[in-house]
């Protein structure tokens, strides 16, 4: 029998210590690894004409030997082996370092094939240490190699081989997952085949296939999955807020108009709230869109209804913000709001959490804290929280389970493209506010390179001394020479001993205490900062409406996406504001990133372009951003499946809730292994 959770220790060519490279890849078993699939791929199948060889890639060529090979001892340890080959197009020199053996194995007149890295300066053609083949035979060439995300210490090679061992115990024996009639209607490749022929395709098509099997499942399961949580809510009791509540009154008390597409999501909110099943909602919507009032207004419904409300944020600077916006809109009406910190003292954090159980307190504001066993709620009613992307969808769910189905409000400024928000938030309903405050001036954004340095130093100073205030964003806490970047450490430094001396200069990261952040942050709140250097601790809704300038240092390292969030910190008050995306170096796709950010201020075309530019591994950041891992499926090339399977999805859970049919069996294994105790079904 196929033992498929067989350590990978014993496979051959494994052993201990590769087994323990391997495992920090997260490839523990058998299965673990022959699902490690490959990044990408090396063609060695075609070669190309040696005129069209590829400067500074891995190229293959097919040519004649034109010379014998030559030997050349150029210093003690080195010697250079050299062959000149040729085909109808030109010539095409080859070196070898110390591999005395090639001098043996090759005839003049006789035909090769060489794979390796290649130099093309204007026809001169070079190839440097290359592997390859006899005419007519296969070893190194001919073929579609895989090439796998490594860590340290690992080669191709070694995987490689592992993974060729692994599927010869596997030798088609797997069990098949998908059920017939789906593999029949989609023309899918057997299991089997395509875990062998994703990792050593017998040529392009059948990649493809291979490739569009694997991602059928992976989506499938995951979109069957998503309609299995939302389900799982629905069928709930819920808490019905009290209807003789009017959002209207609490409406009519804000400081400002809100704007139509806040209406709609609070009227949307509204009914939510109202209803007997509990609310599940993604609130999307771009920088400075106001979603913390439309919390705020949900707020005050569920304390005057009687129960009490969670917000969990990302940072303690996003959390102290939210408490005073939070308290400046509620306190009126009677509510009291607290905060719940990581750092806080723990005889305050006692009588916060007394407060909390009899009642006392009616909004908590905080971090992970809030996550914490001993944060009990006497009724918790509602549960918001904000820049979703950084939490879990798991998180998400520990929060909820310390109220009785309370209702739950996601809020996330990573715009996501409406087609892919319903599919990936497919267990929530969905919320857009598409349109800014009134008012909102365009942020100018300019990518400028070194030399522009000083006329910058002379716009920040011009900001200044209009009584704006200015940050200025950098990448790294400390120093770092091998990037040649600085840091934000050294940045201040430099402003405050040299160009900006007669300003107050200070600067904010994450690694520092608490309470020191806090202060700055109030500090720059209340304009006694003139330049705050930081790093992206200030990305998600810092809210300082008086800065009107944004700098950012090695704008190039940052994606779209942050990028967009960055720019957000200004433009938030009545003062025309700037962007300034300062980089060292660009490649063409930076360029190109950088420019869409000088053209567009909308963060939803933004969020398109990155996925184009990037895919959506890159753009949502690695493992934090709550959405579900993907082995293969890449979103944003994967539309197309991704589509037909939201649909094949809806389709089985509406002929077969339960997936209690025979023909559903496989599926239904398959989701209780990968979401085990996560989703009922
Ligand atoms: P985000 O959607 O980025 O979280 P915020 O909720 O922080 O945006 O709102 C940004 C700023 O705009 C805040 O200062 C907020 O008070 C203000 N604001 C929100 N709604 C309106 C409105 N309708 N008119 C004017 N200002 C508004
Ligand atoms: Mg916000």
């Amino acid at each position: 029998m196929l033992d498929l959770k067989q350590s990978v220790q014993y496979i051959k060519g494994v052993g201990p210590n590769r087994a323990a490279l391997l495992n920090k890849l997260g490839i523990f078993t058998l299965e673990d690894l022959i699902t490690y699939f490959p990044r990408t791929y090396e063609d060695r199948d075609k070669p190309k004409k040696i005129i069209d060889v590829v400067d500074g890639e891995d190229n293959l060529i097919e040519a004649v030997a034109i010379s014998n090979v030559t030997e050349s001892r150029i210093r003690k340890n080195m010697t250079i082996y050299k062959l000149t080959v040729g085909d109808e197009t030109g010539r095409c020199v080859i070196t070898w370092f110390n591999q005395s053996y090639v001098k043996r194995l090759f005839k003049q007149g006789e035909k090769y094939k060489f794979y390796g890295k290649a130099t093309n300066k204007l026809g001169r053609v070079e190839m440097k240490s290359p592997v390859f083949d006899e005419e007519g035979k296969n070893k190194n060439t001919g073929k579609i190699i895989p090439i796998y995300p490594l860590t340290y210490n690992l080669s191709q090679n070694a995987i490689r081989q592992a993974i060729e061992n692994a599927l010869q115990i596997v030798n088609g024996k797997l069990e098949e997952t998908m059920p017939d009639y789906l593999i029949k209607a989609y023309n899918l490749l057997d299991r089997n085949t395509a875990i062998e022929q994703i990792h050593f395709p017998k040529d392009f098509e059948n990649y493809e296939n291979a490739r569009k099997r694997l991602v059928f499942e992976e989506l499938l399961t995951v979109q069957i999955a998503l309609l299995g949580l939302k389900e799982q809510t629905e069928n709930q009791a819920g808490i019905e807020f009290n209807k003789s509540i009017k959002i209207s009154e609490m409406i009519n008390s804000l400081p400002f108009k809100l704007t139509k597409a806040q209406l709609n999501v609070l009227e949307e909110i509204d009914n939510d709230m109202e209803s007997k099943t509990p609310m599940n909602r993604l609130l999307q919507g771009d920088v400075g869109s106001g979603k913390t009032v439309v919390s705020i207004v949900a707020a005050y419904k569920a304390v005057k209804s009687g129960y009490q409300v969670a917000v969990m944020v990302p940072t303690a600077i996003l959390a102290t913000q939210h408490l005073e916006e939070f308290e400046k809109m509620l306190s009126k009406f009677n509510i009291k709001c607290e905060l719940l910190l990581g750092g806080t003292r723990p005889k305050r954090r006692q009588e916060i959490l007394e407060g909390l159980k009899n009642g006392e307190i009616d909004v908590l504001i905080g971090t992970h804290s809030l996550l914490v066993e001993d944060v009990e709620f006497k009724n918790l009613g509602l549960v918001v929280t904000d820049e979703q992307h950084r939490f879990g969808v798991r998180q998400r769910g520990n929060i909820v389970a310390k109220g009785l189905n309370p209702d739950v409000l996601v809020m996330t400024a990573t715009p996501i493209p409406r087609t892919l928000a319903l599919i990936l938030y497919g267990d929530l309903d969905i919320s857009i506010i598409d349109e800014l405050p009134p008012n909102r001036k365009k942020i100018d954004t300019f990518a400028v390179n070194k030399s522009m340095e000083e006329r910058v130093n002379n716009f920040i100073k011009k900001n200044i001394d209009e009584g704006r205030q200015v940050y200025v964003v950098c990448p790294l806490v400390e120093e770092n020479e091998e990037l040649n970047m600085k840091s934000v450490t050294e940045w201040t430094q430099n402003y405050k001993e040299k160009v900006f001396s007669n300003y107050r200069v200070e600067y904010l990261h994450g690694k520092m205490k608490q309470k020191d952040k806090d202060e700055i942050m109030q500090e720059f709140k209340d304009g006694k900062i003139d330049i705050l250097v930081s790093t992206t601790v200030i990305e998600v809704g810092v809210n300082v409406p008086n800065a009107s300038l944004m700098i950012v240092e090695n704008a190039e390292h940052f994606g779209l996406a942050q990028l967009h969030q960055l720019r957000g910190r200004v433009g938030r008050g009545e003062y025309k504001s700037y962007c300034i995306l300062k980089y060292n170096s660009l490649n063409p796709v930076s360029r190109e990133r950088l420019k869409i950010m000088e053209e567009t201020n909308d963060g939803f075309v933004i969020a398109q372009k990155d996925l184009e530019l990037r895919g959506t591994g890159e753009f949502f950041g690695t493992k934090q951003h709550g959405l579900p891992d993907f082995k293969i499926a890449n979103l944003f090339e994967d539309m197309p499946i991704l589509k037909l399977v939201q649909g094949v999805a809806v389709k089985i859970k509406n002929e077969d809730p339960g997936l209690k049919k025979e023909e559903n069996k496989r599926l239904l294994k398959l989701i209780d292994e990968k979401f085990s105790g996560r989703v009922e079904i």
